[in-house]
């Protein structure tokens, strides 16, 4: 029996969380195989081959994985998963819409967003927004599971694994692909970012007026808080937090946030947390490392200042 990760990309380059999935995958110590389904699979299942640790590439190539859904994905793992022991992939959108699919086909339990694995089929993952760590062990023959980008490794390169190819399954005939709306943007990627600087709802119609200039000099991904989005004054997609993203950078930049628990389980892994905020009892200092009671609307045109 081996181990089967889901490989997310963008059709060039693997998504770091799969070379975060390999390392959580290592503690099986039984082989590692990584699915590449793609359009054209061959230069992402190159890179997928270069890994360490990994002693298989399975490429499923077809024009409905050009935007894979999780109809299409879910019936390739489904093929595999009697070879397999273990099926994962990182804690994203991807994988959080293809495995539990797959899991309830399989009629197993779904594990999601693992943070530890302390023994083969044991597992720690987080509940109530951060605030309990459980640890929960399951029976089931085929172990479905997401795992928590920032709490692995990313896996190095230094393998050699073989490349092999599989037939696709025909298409499925009840949802398709419509169309996609992204944000571009030149800055880093918010969840892989070394430096992330996020605002609250306080920056209000000057939130990218103040926090782009900053994240410009610092070469930081910026980040918000729900309050801020569903005020309308940052897109959705950089919501940080239990129901945004979670990051894990070594500089977090928490500027008029007032440390809600739901934000503070996004960022709780970052190295150093800095936070600005004119109350001195807002709660986001008890998990700062740095904190600056201050006017943000005058703080952060020094700090730009200062960064020249
Ligand atoms: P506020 O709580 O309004 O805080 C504003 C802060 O700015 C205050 O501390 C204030 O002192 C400070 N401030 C105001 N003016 C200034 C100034 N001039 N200078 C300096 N400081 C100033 N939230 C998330 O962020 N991410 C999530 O993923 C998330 N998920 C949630 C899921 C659920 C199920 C629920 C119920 C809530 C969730 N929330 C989430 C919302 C969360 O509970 C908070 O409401 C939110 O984080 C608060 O955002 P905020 O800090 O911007 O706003």
């Amino acid at each position: 029996m081996s181990i089967l990760i889901l490989a997310e990309h963008d059709g060039k380059q693997l998504k770091q969380s799969t070379r975060q999935a390999v390392t959580a995958a290592a503690v099986w110590q039984l082989p590692i195989h990584i699915l590449v389904a793609a359009e054209h699979a061959d230069v992402v299942a190159k890179e997928a081959a270069s890994i360490s640790n990994v002693a298989r590439v399975i490429k499923v190539e077809a024009a409905h994985f050009s935007h894979p859904l999780a109809e299409d994905v879910s019936a390739v793992l489904i093929k595999l998963a009697p070879e397999y022991k273990v099926i994962l992939g990182g804690h994203t959108a991807l994988s959080k819409s293809v495995l539990p699919r797959v899991a309830a086909l399989l009629d197993v339990a779904m594990l999601s967003d693992v943070i530890q694995i302390t023994a083969p089929a044991t597992y720690v993952r987080p509940i109530y927004a951060g605030n309990i760590f459980a640890t929960v062990e399951s029976s089931d023959s085929t172990q479905v599971l997401t795992v928590r980008g920032t709490s692995f490794e990313v896996a190095a390169d230094g393998g050699n694994a073989e490349i092999i190819r599989i037939e696709a399954p025909a298409a499925n005939t009840t949802t398709r692909w419509i169309k996609e709306e992204k944000n571009v943007s030149d800055r880093p990627e918010l969840a892989s970012a070394h430096v992330v600087i996020s605002g609250g709802r306080s920056l209000g119609e000057q939130f990218n007026s103040l926090l782009d200039p900053i994240a410009h000099k610092l070469n930081a991904a910026v980040g918000a808080t729900r309050a801020c989005v569903d005020a309308g004054f940052a897109p959705n997609d950089i919501q940080v937090g239990q129901t945004g993203t979670v990051v894990a950078p070594e500089l977090y930049i928490a500027v008029g946030i007032s440390g809600a628990m739901q934000h503070i389980a996004g960022i709780k892994d970052s190295k150093v947390i800095v936070a600005i905020n004119h109350d001195p009892d807002a709660p986001i200092f008890k998990y700062a490392d740095y904190g600056l009671v201050a006017d943000l609307f005058k703080a952060l045109p020094e700090l730009n200042a200062a960064l020249n």
